[in-house]
């Protein structure tokens, strides 16, 4: 039997935890195949979705700057073609398919620590890539999403695509009082990656809430610290990360994840 080839696709993608990370499942269910990763240039995207399926590639990840540009050469679910980004194709099928398990994978992330998504009010602040993955997410697991961004905006045009949500800036009083009716808080911006920063004032969290932040490296940002100080149940970035790919793989192979040894492997290589 062939071995089976999964990939990722970006630029760059230099430091990738998806292929220890994904290899640690292989092993595990003793499947013989490879993760690796792909560099093309942004005006080769296209050719590189078409060369994968011609050479029998099983699965690519997409990251950034290529979410968008997949949805061209992809048969996109429904979700994905809402979220309007692609972080996950399949070649398993006829024609190549488009998903985005970023969405999932956050939900996933909050339901492990024993979050209730339905009928929650989850707060999202970012609305980029991974804001509008996860505000569409947690509207279709039953939560009313608030979105809050720094051009706000952006938060106003996507709160128009999800049902029920609202869309608001990220002045303090107004997401202080977003935050008091709150059950659920996600970072979804880059804020808590360069520098130990955080878009949330300390004093607006609370011990109801439940905090995810989309942020993995550092794996404790300072949203984390202040949520934890202040009695929150907290959920760091390696969680989402982890069940994004759990759902890719189990997409791609049709078998459970072995999640305990996908997430000893992701967190070993933190
Ligand atoms: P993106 O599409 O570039 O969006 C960036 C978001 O961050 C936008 O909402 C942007 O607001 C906001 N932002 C950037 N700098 C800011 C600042 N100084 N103050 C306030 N807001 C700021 O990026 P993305 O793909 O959504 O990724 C966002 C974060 O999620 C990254 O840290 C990424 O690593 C993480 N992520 C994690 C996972 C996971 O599996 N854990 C998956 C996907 C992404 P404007 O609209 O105003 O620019």
């Amino acid at each position: 039997m062939a071995m089976d080839v999964f990939g990722l696709l970006g630029n760059p993608v230099g430091h990738s935890l998806s292929p220890p990370m994904h290899e640690a499942a292989y092993d595990e269910l003793g499947l013989e195949a490879r993760y690796v990763t792909f560099e093309p240039e942004p005006a080769d995207i296209a050719a590189a979705v078409d060369g994968a399926e011609a050479l029998g590639i099983t699965g690519l990840n997409v990251t950034i700057p290529f979410k968008q540009d997949v949805l061209e050469s992809v048969e996109a679910d429904e979700l994905a073609t809402r979220i309007g980004a692609v972080n996950t194709v399949d070649f398993t099928g006829e024609t190549p398919t488009g998903h985005n398990t970023d969405a999932v994978g956050a939900l996933r992330a909050l339901r492990d620590h024993d979050v209730t998504l339905e009928d929650a009010r989850a707060v999202v602040v970012g609305a980029g890539g991974a804001g509008r993955a996860i505000a569409f997410g947690l509207a279709d697991a039953g939560a009313t999403v608030a979105i809050a961004n720094r051009t706000e905006s952006t938060a106003h045009d996507l709160a128009a695509e999800v049902p029920d949500a609202t869309g608001h800036g990220l002045e303090t009083d107004e997401l202080a009082d977003l935050l008091a009716e709150a059950d659920v808080l996600v970072n979804a911006t880059s804020v808590g990656m360069e520098e130990d920063a955080t878009p949330v004032p300390a004093e607006a969290l609370h011990g109801e809430l439940a905090v995810l932040d989309a942020v993995y490296r550092p794996l404790e940002t300072r949203l984390l610290r202040n949520a934890a100080e202040a009695g929150a149940t907290t959920v760091d970035g390696a969680w989402m990360l982890l069940y994004q790919g759990v759902e890719a793989l189990e997409l791609w192979t049709g078998r459970d994840a072995p999640v305990d040894a996908m997430n000893e492997t992701l967190r070993a290589h933190l």
